[in-house]
């Protein structure tokens, strides 16, 4: 299943994405919950996953796939190429840190460029979604914790992270996680390990790795955080960034006003943002 969000923002609503156009989820169970944790609580994942119904063409805004995450944890150096492009060591245990809900946004909204830090830049990663919660997750039980996976633009103030000396403000700004087109279920993405992704701004390829390159895979990523972390469903794990970041460049290119960065992963599609200085709350 390719699980969707659509309405206007705050006021989405659960569908699915299929071959032959869009479901409105709420047409035919008027009582599913948005994709929030009570949608995985309630058991809705496996209450879809026989549904077999038309679906149709919608004109309507896509929002973030996943409503209210406890957290969204984020994994910093997790492929070599980008670890060596940043002048860093690979790390021996995974780097985690996270970013804020206020990032949420959705996968082809704008994307509001800070007042307080330049050199903005953009991170195509694997993103997965817990569906069962759990705390002490064994390795080998980690992969049926996940529901799914989506993309995420883990897009980063530089300025911020660096002067900082920690990556907290940096990573957390308004509208700073992108993330769709859908929450695709485990069971279509196969070996989440074996998925190439691609980052293009405005439409020149500036990263095109393979997740078999990531140095921390998940049933280790979900056993390390969860060992004294609990973790909750819907949270969100993006696995981190391949090579090719525009800060890292010679010279560094920074995403400007206007700008559009598209972020695709196999299985999965792409997500497509516009970095604005001015957004309309009315929107
Ligand atoms: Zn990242």
């Amino acid at each position: 299943m390719k699980l969707i969000r659509m309405g206007p923002k705050g006021q989405e609503r659960p569908g699915l994405w299929q071959p032959d156009g869009i479901v409105d989820l709420r047409e035919h169970f008027a009582e599913i919950p948005d994709i929030d944790p009570s949608f995985f609580e309630q058991g809705w994942l496996e209450r879809l996953a026989g549904l077999r119904v038309p679906g149709r063409e919608f004109k309507i805004r896509w929002g973030a796939p996943i409503a209210r995450p406890s957290k969204i944890i984020c994994l910093g150096k997790n492929y070599v190429e980008h670890a060596k492009e940043g002048g860093f060591e690979a790390p021996t245990r995974p780097l985690i840190f996270c970013k804020t809900p206020n990032t949420l946004n959705g996968p082809f909204d704008p994307v509001l460029l800070p007042r307080s830090s330049g050199q903005v830049d953009w991170e195509v990663e694997l993103a997965a979604v817990i569906g069962k919660g759990g705390k002490r997750i064994a390795e080998e039980e980690a992969m049926a914790h996940v529901a799914g996976f989506t993309v995420m633009n883990d897009v980063s103030g530089r300025q911020a992270q660096f002067a900082d000396s920690q990556w907290f403000r940096g990573k957390s700004f308004d509208t700073f996680a992108p993330m769709g087109p859908a929450l695709v279920t485990l069971d279509e993405i196969g070996d989440p390990h074996d998925l190439r992704l691609k980052a293009a701004l405005n439409g020149r390829i500036m990263q095109d790795g393979h997740t078999r390159d990531l140095i921390f895979r998940l049933p280790t990523l979900i056993a390390n955080i969860s060992e004294d972390i609990t973790l909750c469903p819907g949270d969100v794990i993006s696995t981190g960034t391949p090579a090719g970041v525009g800060i890292f460049r010679h010279p560094p290119i920074v995403v400007q006003e206007g700008d559009e960065v598209e972020c695709w992963v196999e299985k999965i599609g792409s997500i497509r943002n516009r970095f604005v200085s001015h957004i309309d709350d009315k929107v």
